[in-house]
This record gives structure tokens, C-alpha cells and sequence, in this order.
């Protein structure tokens, strides 16, 4: 197997022993830290047969599922699929669902020009696309410098214009300065490791449920386009490390500093990853045209959630402006009108 500790399915404490990053980032055997450039390998094809008809099929050397062009039967690349991958997480949305949900999903978008928002999305233009994902565990330690605020009340006696004597409350904060360290387990950090979905896309999707993820079975291939990683592990890596960092510097103040208000003034995160898995997790692709601009829409095929690019209407911004300007020209009319 092609990556460092694969268990999956293991009984053992999972992050007993955070793994140092050098045996994670150069196991011995691992053809796709490297052999994922995708650039080299974009135009690479190989010849399979067709195990229904017997004709010679040119595949993509990435792909891992294609259907034959002669007779249609679906054709999976198990054994490549089995050394480059160690789970999948199959399809629990269906194609009718897919359809639906994008549909609702146009029709809640007020600022879609109408064309977008009734397009009929048509079932047979969805592609059920099994999309590689890098998928770490492991534990981000933080140690945080901050400053944390606390509220009270000063109550002062003042004279007003008229020279009599009146109180009134101040609210004032006192600061005190807090230094502490925070760990948060990582579970599933999914990336992406396909160039066609963008990691942006990727988390606009999310969440995913890596425990329906099971060992590759051409099964779970069969019928749905699905490749190897085409982004390395390294740099999935380093995607994952800043969305790490990221995540723990939003956390950090939201959830575990105290006070009426706080401000983190330093943080310094560390991310220790103890797995890594190459996982496909299934994606409905549609494309579409607008404005001879081609536009994709992408629904998660485990939960039915949508993302995707939809532009906002010139006409109905314009016409919104002039309604506001209306509205405060109205306004204005109103309040001369009233004036004595
Ligand atoms: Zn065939």
C-alpha cells in the first residue's frame, strides 16, 4: 500500500503516537506524493479492452472509470483504483435528487437572472463524478497570547446645563492579559486532490461523511467517472495545515477565551497530521451556459447540499438601485411636504 499508516479500520488508540511529519511526507513507497503531477500526465492515455464487446478503449491515464464508446459497459480500473486509493464513499443521493435539490437551490437565488433561475437542469446532463479527496487526522496544538476584557459599571455624579446635580452609569472594561495553550483532535480534513475541483469548491460542499467511506470495490466505481489524485499529497498538505491554522484561530476566541470581549494577539498553531487517506467522495456535476459563459453547478452526492456558479442579474441590480432611489426621493418629498 502506497500510504504511510493505513488503518483504516484499526482498533489501536488512533493518536496514540502523533507520527513526526518526516515519516508521513516520504513513505518509501508512495507513487502518488510524487506521481501526481498532473500537468505531465494530463494528455496520457493507455489502451484497456472492453470486457463486454472486446473493442480497445483509449482512457485517460488518470481515469479509473470510463464507459466503453462502442457498447456503452461501464469499464473500472480496479487494480489501479485498489493501489491508488483506500476508500470510497459511495453515492447516497440519487440523480432525481441531485435534480431537485439544484432546482431549489436556483430558485433560492434571488439575484439570478430569470433564464438561470428556471433552467431546467436535465438529469442525463449531471455527471456522477467520484472526485480524489485527501483525507488527515492527526491533532492542531496551539499556544496563544490574548487579551481579555471584563465589564463594569462606573456610576458619577455630574452637573448638567441647568447647574443640578445628576448621576449616570459609564460602562468601562478592564483588560487583563491571558496566555494558554489549546489542542483540538482533527477528524476527516478533507481536500481536495482532483485540479478539476478547486479546494474552494471542495469546501463549499462540505461536510462530508468519511463513515460511509469503504474499502474500493469496482462496484462503487462502476457507472461514475472517477480518477486518481491529479494534486500531490504534499501540497494538499500544506492546504491542509493553513485551513488548520485558520480554523483554530477563529475557534480559539469564539469558544475557549474568556470575558465580556477578547482579542487574540498571537497565535502560534502546530498541526501534526497522524493519517492520510486517499478517498474518492462523490460529487453531481452539471454545467451550464449563460451569457456564452460555461458555469458549473455541483451537488454533494452524500448530502444534497449545492454549490456552485450562479451570476447575478444586471437587470434586477438596476432595478432594485433605482426602486432604493425612488423610495428616498419618496421620502424626501414626504418630510418637505410636512415642514410648516
Ligand atoms: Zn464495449
Amino acid at each position: 500500500m502506497s500510504l504511510a499508516p493505513r488503518c483504516t479500520r484499526s482498533r489501536e488508540p488512533r493518536y496514540a503516537r502523533p507520527v513526526p511529519r518526516h515519516e508521513i511526507h516520504e513513505a518509501p513507497d508512495a507513487p502518488n506524493t510524487h506521481g501526481t503531477d498532473g500537468a505531465r500526465q494530463a494528455h496520457e492515455v493507455r489502451a484497456r479492452q472492453c470486457t463486454q464487446c472486446g473493442a480497445t478503449i483509449e482512457m485517460d491515464v488518470r481515469a479509473l472509470s470510463a464507459r466503453c464508446a462502442y457498447c456503452d459497459a461501464p469499464l473500472v480500473d480496479e487494480q489501479r483504483a485498489s493501489t491508488r486509493l483506500d476508500a470510497v464513499a459511495p453515492f447516497r443521493v440519487t440523480r432525481e435528487i441531485a435534480v431537485a435539490k439544484l432546482h431549489e437551490y436556483l430558485r433560492s437565488k434571488p439575484w439570478a437572472p430569470r433564464a438561470v433561475k428556471r433552467l431546467a437542469v436535465d438529469g442525463r446532463a449531471l455527471r456522477g463524478v467520484l472526485v480524489p479527496h485527501w483525507v488527515f487526522d492527526g491533532v492542531v496544538r496551539s499556544s496563544y497570547d490574548a487579551r481579555v476584557g471584563i465589564h463594569w459599571h462606573r456610576v458619577e455624579t455630574y452637573r448638567d446645563s441647568k447647574g443640578q446635580t445628576r448621576t449616570r452609569t459609564t460602562r468601562e472594561t478592564e483588560w487583563f492579559h491571558l496566555a494558554g495553550t489549546a489542542a483540538r483532535q482533527v477528524e476527516s480534513h478533507v481536500v481536495s486532490a482532483s485540479m478539476g475541483l478547486p479546494e474552494p469548491e471542495s469546501n463549499a460542499l462540505e461536510p462530508f461523511d468519511l463513515g460511509w467511506a469503504m474499502p474500493v470495490d469496482s462496484r462503487l466505481l462502476s457507472g461514475f467517472e472517477a480518477e486518481v489524485p491529479s494534486i500531490a499529497r504534499d501540497r494538499a498538505l500544506t492546504t491542509a495545515n493553513e485551513e488548520l491554522r485558520s480554523a483554530e484561530a477563529q475557534r480559539i476566541p469564539g469558544t475557549l477565551l474568556p470575558g465580556d470581549e477578547n482579542r487574540l494577539e498571537r497565535i502560534h498553531s502546530q498541526v501534526d497530521i497522524a493519517r492520510c487517506r486517499a478517498v474518492l467522495l462523490p460529487v453531481w456535476i452539471a454545467t451550464y451556459a449563460h451569457k456564452n459563459v460555461t458555469r458549473r453547478l455541483l451537488v454533494n452526492g452524500q448530502t444534497g447540499r449545492c454549490a456552485g456558479d450562479v451570476p447575478v442579474s444586471a437587470t434586477k441590480v438596476t432595478l432594485a438601485v433605482l426602486l432604493g432611489l425612488l423610495v428616498l426621493a419618496l421620502a424626501a418629498v414626504a418630510i418637505w411636504w410636512r415642514q410648516p
